[in-house]
């Protein structure tokens, strides 16, 4: 190995990003042949229908009205006391479950997850999550002292395998006591599928299973809920999070990143919910002690931004209109996508909603390879190819499937 001096758990590693990439792929093609010739489906934010990228437009008009002194000065650790509470409004809706609840603000979606695995996972436990998963969960839990374990996310129908999930479930509890289960739903990054209200159930039915001695912690990632379909229709299973055993703590991981178009604005929060007073008092005790010792505190202009939006009855309804539009717009895509790839019989995993949809392969990465002879440009992942309708306009999609199909028949 080559020398350094980074210490002996960090020792070797850096971050390999296909998605990168497979981007810079796709750039050398568009400055090569033009943009206008190139399928680029490896980018993973909102672009409309001509490729340009999507900024909502109340987001930008409430953030230009905001002063100044709202935006830079320190915000407190935990987080602004008005973001604490809209973020709730703006993650429950009218579904808010019968439990304690607090949020915290965190450095986006990924904050979330840091914290709750640093703080609710022992170091060396085994975190659980599905076995089609956004590739950052397993660079956190390695890099948190952690292990990444999968379930197989759908059975042989293609339904949520709960049968797989259980097995995973006993065989680490019957390991260790704390317990920190990933759940990317709705809207999942890379499928597009959302657990159904049965679904959910039954993954609560295997939690609530587990002896009152064992500590779980079900983190719901929740980065594409506003990309899921109806407000209250996708949030409808919060509800399901009152009255759990006091064992049990739920964390919602809420994004601004796309609900918002503020990728880079780095701002989300953890919300705790609890049948347990003592346990929620401790998730905002630990959780705000991790963002001292971590990033300090959250972007102030995106916590106002949030605020400001969510406190204005008319405001809210505007920010709504506008993602209900682009909802649409990515479902558009969705379908012509789906309705191609049956015609060419390839087989795409079940997609419901959300930025991006996948193809399972055997060799994704020579599938990828193959594609670009075709200037189409996806995502190689572990299990399959991964294809960015959030960026893909409506008019590009056709004959996408059928190459992708003669792609994986050569590959
Ligand atoms: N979870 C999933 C599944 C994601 O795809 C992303 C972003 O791409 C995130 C969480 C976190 O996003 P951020 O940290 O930007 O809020």
């Amino acid at each position: 190995m080559p020398y350094g001096i980074a210490a002996s758990h960090m020792a070797g590693k850096s971050a390999t990003d296909k998605i990168f990439g497979a981007a810079a792929a796709a750039n050398a093609a568009k400055a090569k042949i033009g943009k206008e010739n190139v399928v680029d489906a490896t980018i993973g934010v909102l672009l409309d229908n001509s490729e340009k990228l999507v900024i909502l437009p109340t987001v930008e008009k409430v953030y230009k009205s905001l002063p100044m002194a709202e935006i830079v000065p320190y915000a407190g650790i935990a987080g602004m006391p008005d973001f604490l509470e809209m973020v709730q409004v703006a993650a429950f809706a009218d579904n808010k479950p019968e439990a304690y609840t607090k949020a915290v603000s965190t450095s986006g979606g990924s904050g979330a997850i840091h914290h709750t695995i640093w703080n609710y996972s022992e170091v060396g436990d085994t975190i659980l999550t599905h076995d089609w998963y956004w590739d950052p969960y397993s660079v956190l839990s390695d890099a948190l002292m952690r292990k990444l374990d999968t379930f197989s996310l759908f059975d042989e129908a293609n339904k949520f395998n709960i049968k797989s999930f259980e097995s995973k479930v006993n065989e680490l509890l019957a390991k260790q006591t704390n317990l920190v289960v990933i759940l990317n739903t709705p809207a999942h990054n890379p499928v597009g599928y959302s657990l159904s209200d049965t679904e959910w159930d039954q993954v609560l039915a295997v939690l609530k299973k587990a002896k009152p001695e064992k500590k779980i912690t079900l983190f719901v990632d929740v980065a594409y809920l506003d990309y899921a379909g109806e407000k209250n229709e996708s949030r409808a299973f919060m509800k399901k999070f009152g009255g759990l055993p006091e064992n049990i703590l739920v964390i919602i991981g809420y994004s601004m990143s796309k609900g918002y178009t503020v990728y880079g604005m780095r701002t989300g929060a953890m919300i705790g919910i609890s049948s347990s007073q003592d346990v929620i008092t401790e998730f905002a005790n630990v959780n705000q002690y991790l963002s001292r010792a971590t990033w300090s505190n959250i972007n102030r202009g995106a916590q106002h931004l949030l605020s400001a939006i969510y406190k204005d009855a008319a405001t809210q309804a505007e920010l709504e209109k506008e993602r209900a539009s682009f909802y649409k717009m990515i479902a558009e895509r969705a379908s012509l996508f789906t309705a191609e790839a049956k015609e060419a019989k390839l087989n795409m995993l079940p997609y419901i909603a959300g930025f991006f949809l996948s193809i399972p392969a055997r060799n994704p990465d020579a599938v990828c390879t193959r594609l670009h002879a075709d200037n189409i440009f996806a995502v190689p992942l572990a299990k399959g190819v991964r294809v960015a309708v959030c960026a893909l306009p409506a008019g590009k999609i056709k004959g996408v499937p059928t190459k992708i199909a003669q792609a994986m028949a050569e590959a």
